[in-house]
């Protein structure tokens, strides 16, 4: 045993290390041991970590600074009233964090609706669908169009926070981005003008915009959409667009809501032919030309050779773009 004492760590240490010394590096121990830890972003939702883990430095960086601005954010508003997440609060960016749906097992129930609370739904603008969440042309279209006038005034779905206001010139034009509790979000685009300021609260029928034509848009309509932690979901599953109502005032959502995104992101591979534009290519994978470029690093310019292999859907790159969990808050219904 001798062999080992040499070799035991902290007897080679004792040596070198006067006594008061290692009782400062205790008494350290000790304090890191007590210390109140900031909440992870996870931690701070009640999320159980094994599903979804964030380790790295700066990550818990990243949380720590979240952790803050949900504070400052409680703050400023009624916690209880609101419980809204700052998961990847961005005022300019329109998608900003989303989860990982397809890793995500468990089942979602958010209560929209507790008149005791005084929080109620309120349809955006009541008229007809246009345009359905779904597959549309070549393109998934995340949203629903609902036909109105340039200037019908158009309301906020439920009680939030304003997280975006801004010019999309070539997507959403003057849109409205709306934080709910529990990760719920809404999105009201081709505005002609925006009524509503960032970081402000809104009540359930408040006007935050007024209908247009704005963006990418063939004709004034309001595409209203909803997403759950930063993933687009079809709003029929919980909105009746005919009766401009809710169908249940508990939202129940659960991997299935998200099977889309797999199907989109499932990477296939596409061999280029004699004569073959990313046109013809983006025309028969019901994608885009800009999403064939993003993926394969190419320009709308860029030559194509006979014989090479080209991605043509798949995970798109996205440095900016962080996954967050879904916070256990969400998975059980408010009180
Ligand atoms: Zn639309």
């Amino acid at each position: 045993m001798a062999a080992s004492n040499a070799q035991n760590p902290r007897t080679m240490a004792a040596r070198f290390a006067p006594r008061g010394l290692w009782s400062l590096v205790f008494l350290c121990i000790g304090l890191w041991c007590f210390a109140p830890v900031q909440p992870s972003f996870a931690a701070a939702s009640g999320q159980d970590s094994s599903d979804f883990s964030r380790s790295n430095e700066s990550q818990a960086s990243a949380d720590s600074q979240e952790g803050e601005f949900q504070d400052d954010m409680d703050t400023m508003f009624d916690a209880r009233e609101f419980a809204v997440d700052t998961f990847a609060w961005d005022n300019w960016k329109i998608n900003s964090g989303h989860f990982e749906s397809d890793k995500w097992a468990d089942t979602a129930r958010i209560a929209l609706v507790d008149s005791s609370a005084g929080q109620f739904y309120v349809h955006p603008f009541r008229n007809v669908v246009t345009s359905d969440f779904g597959l549309r042309h070549w393109l998934w279209h995340k949203g629903v169009d609902i036909r109105l006038a340039k200037g019908d005034t158009v309301r906020a779905a439920f009680d939030g926070i304003v997280r975006v206001t801004k010019k999309d010139r070539r997507g959403y034009g003057n849109v409205v981005v709306i934080r709910h509790p529990c990760g719920l979000e809404t999105i009201y685009g081709h505005l002609s003008r925006v009524c509503a300021a960032c970081n402000a609260k809104v009540k359930a029928g408040d006007v935050i915009g007024l209908g247009g034509s704005t963006g990418r848009s063939t004709g004034c309509h309001l595409h209203f959409e909803m997403r759950y932690y930063g993933e687009p979901f079809d709003p029929n599953c919980i909105i009746d667009f005919e009766a401009y109502g809710l169908r249940s005032d508990t939202l129940v959502l659960t991997r299935g809501n998200f099977n889309y995104l797999a199907e989109l992101r499932k990477e296939q591979w596409h061999t280029v032919h004699k004569g073959e534009t990313l046109g013809h290519i983006a025309l028969r994978y019901h994608t885009s030309i800009k999403n064939i470029c993003l993926l394969n690093h190419l320009t709308p310019r860029s030559l194509l050779g006979v014989g090479r292999k080209l991605l043509v859907s798949g995970k798109l790159p996205g440095p900016s773009r962080s996954s967050f969990a879904p916070a256990q808050k969400a998975v059980s219904e408010r009180s």
